[in-house]
Order: C-alpha cells, then sequence, then structure tokens
C-alpha cells in the first residue's frame, strides 16, 4: 500500500487528494491518530490506521511489509525527536519498501532551531537502512497568507527577516510532490532540497499585497525578541513564537532561500506563484 502518515493534517489531506488523482482509494492507507477525524478519509475507501507517533506500541500495525510510506513529521516541538524515532523504527521492522520523511530545505546546512528535530531525524532514518527519501521541504507561502487578515487589519507585514529571502512554494505544490514520489519509482535513497522557483524578500511581499488590495501596506522588520512579544500578544503561544521568529533569522541568514528547481522538476510544471497565492488568500477573506 501507499502509506500516508499525518493524514489528517493540512499537507496529508492534500497528499491523499493529490495520491486520488493517481492511484485507487483501496491502494491507500492514511494513518492518524483520531479516528473522528479521518472518519472522512475511511467514507472514501481509504484505509485508516489509528496510531500516535507518542505511544510506539499503537505504531506497531500501521505499516506492512512492501509499503510505501510518507512519513509527515509532528507538530509537536520538542517531542518530535523521541517520535519521530518510534515512527521509524515501526516502519523497519515492518520492512516498507520506502519511508519518505517530511525533513526542512538545506537538511543540516539549517541552522535555526525548527531544524534541529528534522536533522536529528534525518540522521535516525539513514542510521535505520530502510530505503529512504528526504523530502527537503522549504516554507509554505500559507505560513504568510495564512495571517493575511491580521496584516490587512494592522496595515503592515511584521516579521525579523530582515531583506532576507525566502523560497516558499504552495503548500499544495509538496503535496502534489510528494504524490510524486510515492507513485513513482528509483526515489529510495535519495535527497530533494524542494522549494519554490523565486525566493522573495519580506519587503517584496509586502508590496505585492499593497498592489493585490490597492493600500499601502509595508514590511516591518523587527528585532526579534520584539516580533517574538507582538504573536504572544497575538496569542501564539511563547514557543511557538520563539521559533517563528528564530526561523526568520535564519531566513535573514539565507538558509532558505535556494532555488534548485528541484520541486518544479519533481512536478513537471513551474512552482506556485506567491502573487497567487496572496489573490487566493484574499478571497477567503471576509
Ligand atoms: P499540520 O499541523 O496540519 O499537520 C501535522 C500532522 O501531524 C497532523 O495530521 C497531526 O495529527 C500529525 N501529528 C502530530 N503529532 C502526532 C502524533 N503524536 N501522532 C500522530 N500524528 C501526529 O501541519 P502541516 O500538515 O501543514 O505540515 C506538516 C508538517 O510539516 C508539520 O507537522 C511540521 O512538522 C511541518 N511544517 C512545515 C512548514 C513549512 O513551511 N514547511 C510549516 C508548518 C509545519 P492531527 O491531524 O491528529 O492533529
Amino acid at each position: 500500500s501507499i502509506v500516508v502518515t499525518g493524514a489528517t493534517g493540512a499537507l496529508g489531506r492534500l497528499v491523499i487528494e493529490e495520491l486520488l488523482k493517481r492511484t485507487a482509494p483501496d491502494e491507500i492507507v492514511s494513518v492518524a491518530r483520531d479516528r473522528a477525524k479521518a472518519a472522512g478519509l475511511a467514507a472514501r475507501g481509504i484505509g485508516v490506521e489509528i496510531a500516535d507517533y507518542s505511544r510506539p506500541e499503537t505504531l506497531q500495525g500501521a505499516f506492512a511489509s512492501g509499503d510505501r510510506v510518507l512519513f509527515i513529521s509532528g507538530n509537536e516541538a520538542g517531542r518530535r525527536l523521541t517520535q519521530h524515532r518510534a515512527v521509524i523504527d515501526a516502519a523497519r521492522e515492518a520492512g516498507v519498501a520506502l519511508l519518505a520523511y517530511t525533513s526542512v530545505l538545506g537538511g543540516p546546512s539549517a541552522t535555526f532551531s525548527i531544524a534541529e528535530e528534522h536533522v536529528a531525524t534525518e540522521q535516525a532514518l539513514l542510521a535505520s537502512g530502510v530505503p529512504y527519501c528526504l523530502l527537503r521541504n522549504g516554507w509554505y507561502h500559507e505560513n504568510y497568507t495564512g495571517t493575511l487578515a491580521a496584516t490587512l487589519r494592522t496595515g503592515a507585514v511584521v516579521g525579523s527577516a530582515g531583506e532576507g529571502r525566502v523560497a516558499t512554494a504552495a503548500r499544495r505544490d509538496y503535496a502534489e510532490a510528494a504524490a510524486v514520489v510515492l507513485t513513482g519509482s528509483g526515489h529510495e535513497n535519495t535527497v530533494y532540497e524542494l522549494s519554490g522557483d523565486t525566493a522573495w524578500t519580506m519587503a517584496e511581499y509586502a508590496a505585492e499585497v499593497s498592489r493585490q488590495t490597492g493600500r499601502q501596506i509595508p514590511y516591518r522588520d523587527l528585532p526579534q525578541e520584539r516580533y517574538v512579544a507582538l504573536m504572544v500578544e497575538a496569542g501564539v503561544p511563547a514557543l511557538g513564537a520563539q521559533m517563528v521568529a528564530d526561523a526568520d533569522a535564519g531566513i535573514a541568514r539565507g538558509e532558505l532561500a535556494a532555488t534548485p528547481g528541484e520541486l518544479s522538476g519533481l512536478l513537471g510544471r513551474p512552482t506556485t506563484p506567491l502573487a497567487e497565492a496572496i489573490t487566493e488568500a484574499l478571497k477567503e477573506l471576509p
């Protein structure tokens, strides 16, 4: 089977959609920790396995010999390495044919804190001997367009990325690339540096938002601590806010700017332009 962990998350849902364009529902197994959340997948004829990365015993039946697995990284910062090791162990014991992991663009050359657990997971996966594929995903457009409502309310884009460039692509682009790998061949023991075709600065993003809204929306660059405080005031948990601001420092250093074209290469088309993602997000606003 083709197996997708984190199947009820934002990326996982899109991967399932892309898989359904390429293969039958009964070829697909979704791994989720919440059965109710996976009910829609089951209703469409997709297999459902209930497992929690934090409870290794639940991972035992999740995979079968010969499976091609997309392992979507967890979202509980600080707990992920232990969780991810459990997933890798279960996949190894089952004898899966491929374990594709959603890592971070640049792998070990990414030095911001979010990258640490990804890099350690990559090392664990390589050491496991399981046939791997590292999908080193860059940032999503949605990391920015997801807060457009707040941007328009406050009249400014804020961050601490300075003049650094970030090569974002649509979450759907990364999902489609994962589906291509899962349904294709020859991806064993490979590393893909996946990113958008174009790297942009925050000022350029603000200029495009201004152009599309007809308003003057500047980019306001903040010292890291000030940006953290602003996010916390807006309700973001402190640890998450620190990680976002720290990743912005990584962007300022150029660590998420690479544009090797490997994502568009896998897709066989250009990545979704940022301007298009802004247009879509503006349509969604009330
Ligand atoms: P989501 O937060 O929407 O999805 C995370 C998925 O992981 C969910 O399905 C969640 O399950 C599942 N998960 C988390 N913890 C566990 C656990 N203990 N056991 C089983 N499943 C678990 O994020 P996205 O789908 O947007 O992104 C996928 C991953 O990529 C993120 O988890 C994160 O590691 C990373 N990421 C990358 C970004 C980028 O810009 N490249 C931005 C944000 C995240 P459930 O549905 O039950 O919650």
